[in-house]
């Protein structure tokens, strides 16, 4: 029945179009200090309060001048000095140059600032070292080069990082308006599963899901709410959806392969689930499903991954987040991929796209293309190997091997 599955790219081109349509649909906020707001979206417009820079600036140490005077009358007298922190002073009197330091006021009349590296000093004047000249605007940013007062900087649904959070420090926030996070369910399902905490019996195994897609979820802009683990019983599953019903997304761990007690489709559609879709052409992540559940108001979108925990986790991340981000009312943004020089030979499978943990190198020389290979794993249980790689190469579902020196796109988190 493979041949009835979408393949990666169908089933991320449909998440993508649900997310589109969701983006818009979270109008809950809240106030956070700025220094709580990376990695929130804004729900405000950031409007430059002064103009930026707020006054024509030096970005250098230097001697503020006339361009022209300073590239052809050799010797100027300096007639004053401007330190960061103080007001513009000047204006500049004609002939003159005038000290100043980085970050200082540019005094009036001035139109560049020389370098004190480039500048000969003889008492208290100062020439340009030839055969050095300097054109006007140089080592100045204008008054409002920047932005203009009343100018719109960020719009609602900017993502905030150190940059956003800088540029709102300038404009004088101390606290912004964001986006609630959205609340996302964690169901984890099977009787294998015992809490951390607990030894496991013969057979058991502890429940590794329940912290990863928290951390996975936090880490994409969510609040994780992970409930007790469920029993592989229509009873356990259908109390736990129950309880779940009040989340903004759900997701479920485990129960969705083609096994005697993966009871989780079932349950689903007892609770009236409409289904996007019920596995992928992939690899991990095969048995991956997606869909809604009707609830007041919105439906509450969910997906049942595969339970073993590198599926959960790169099914997480190819889907879950980006559906995630929508929710968080961001600008759409699907996984973060990009491109990579194997350093060693990979080998696939024909008619799946694969995700194979590996490792790329971003440390490298400037200019250079990052590096990536692929970790030794035993499979998609395979949590030691995971935990060794930072990434997963992506190899397309028609290529069986790619080798050395060849260019991968790699999937970051
Ligand atoms: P399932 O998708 O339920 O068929 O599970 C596939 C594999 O993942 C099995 O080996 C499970 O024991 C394992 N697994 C399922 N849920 C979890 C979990 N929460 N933590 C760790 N491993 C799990
Ligand atoms: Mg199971």
């Amino acid at each position: 029945m493979s041949s009835a599955l979408l393949s990666y790219e169908e089933a991320a081109t449909q998440v993508a179009a649900f997310a589109a349509q969701r983006s818009r649909s979270n109008l809950r906020t809240e106030r956070v200090a700025l220094v709580d707001a990376s990695g929130r979206t804004l729900a405000q417009t950031l409007v430059a309060d002064e103009d930026q820079p707020p006054f024509a600036r030096s970005t250098r140490d230097g001697f503020a001048c006339r361009a022209l005077e300073v590239s052809a009358l050799g010797f100027l007298p300096v007639a004053g000095a401007t330190h960061a922190g103080e007001a513009a002073a000047g204006p500049l009197p004609p002939g003159a140059a005038w000290e100043i330091m980085t970050g200082a006021p540019v005094p009036g009349g001035a139109d560049a600032v020389v370098m004190i590296e480039h500048v000969e000093r003889v008492g208290n004047r100062i020439r340009l070292l030839p055969p050095r000249a300097i054109g006007a605007g140089e080592n100045i940013v204008a008054q409002g080069a920047q932005a203009r007062r009343g100018d719109v900087l960020l719009e609602p649904g900017a993502a905030l990082g150190p940059a956003q959070i800088a540029l709102a420090a300038t404009c004088g926030h101390d606290a912004l308006t964001v986006r609630a996070r959205p609340r996302v369910a964690i169901l984890t399902t099977g009787d294998e599963l015992v809490p951390v905490s607990a030894k496991p019996q013969p057979g058991q195994i502890r429940n590794s899901n329940a912290p990863m897609l928290a951390a996975l979820v936090a880490a994409a802009g969510g609040e994780p709410w992970v409930l007790p683990a469920a029993v592989d019983t229509a009873e356990a599953l259908d109390a736990a959806l129950a309880e779940a019903a009040q989340a903004d997304l759900l997701l479920i761990s485990g129960g969705v392969s083609a096994g005697k007690f993966d009871l989780v489709e079932p349950a689903l559609a007892r609770r009236g689930a409409q289904f996007f879709f019920t596995g992928v052409r992939m690899q991990p992540g095969k048995p991956l499903v997606f869909g809604e559940l009707p609830k007041e108001g919105e439906a509450l979108p969910f997906f049942g991954l595969p339970g073993n925990p590198v599926s959960s986790a790169v099914t997480f991340l190819l889907f879950g987040a980006t559906v995630l981000n929508a929710l968080a009312g961001a600008e759409p943004q699907g996984p973060r991929m990009a491109l990579a020089r194997l350093t060693a030979q990979v080998k696939s499978k024909n008619g799946l796209t694969r995700f194979l943990p590996g490792r790329w190198e971003s440390g490298l020389p400037a200019g250079q293309v990052p590096q990536a290979a692929a970790v030794q794993w035993q499979g998609s249980g395979d949590l030691a190997a995971f935990a060794r790689a930072n990434c997963f190469l992506v190899v397309p579902e028609e290529t069986a091997s790619l080798a050395a020196g060849d260019l991968v796109r790699i999937l970051i988190y």
